[in-house]
């Protein structure tokens, strides 16, 4: 037996025979992490609990609200002080279907105004689009 042929089946490893090994000894120092019921944390007080199948329309969201609670904002182009509270983001989340990163920006009265304008904007485009179409 020579020295190489020793060297090379025993002692001798690939580098990434070594990394496995440096990854295997470094999981087994780390203890495992206790995993915690975050259903058994307390609910705040006027907190509205959500339904999580009512959510399950967010299908590439991580964390999944466990429960809403009122968000004070102020209005995006009056700047009102504003509440959006957990019972409006429960039916816009959950019967509305919104996206759960969506908030509400702006005040009742605003909320209509740019309905309005929206609505309005979409009617010149598509009356210019079918003027442009008839020539
Ligand atoms: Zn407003």
């Amino acid at each position: 037996m020579s020295g190489f042929y020793f060297k090379s089946r025993d002692v001798m490893k690939s580098g990434k025979q070594r990394r496995v090994e440096i990854m295997e000894k470094r999981r087994a120092r780390i203890p495992a992490k206790e995993s915690f019921d975050v259903y058994a944390l307390p609910v705040p007080a006027g907190a509205v609990l959500a339904d999580q199948d009512a959510l399950s329309h967010n299908k590439n969201a991580i964390f999944l609200p466990l429960f809403y609670v009122d968000y004070a904002f102020n209005c995006r182009d009056c700047g009102a002080a504003q509440i959006w509270t957990g019972k409006q983001q429960k039916w816009w989340h959950e019967i509305m279907q919104g996206n759960i990163n969506s908030v509400a920006i702006r005040c009742r009265p605003c909320r209509k105004i740019e309905q309005q304008r929206k609505k309005q904007a979409r009617e010149t485009h598509l009356s210019g689009l079918a003027a442009k179409q008839k020539q």
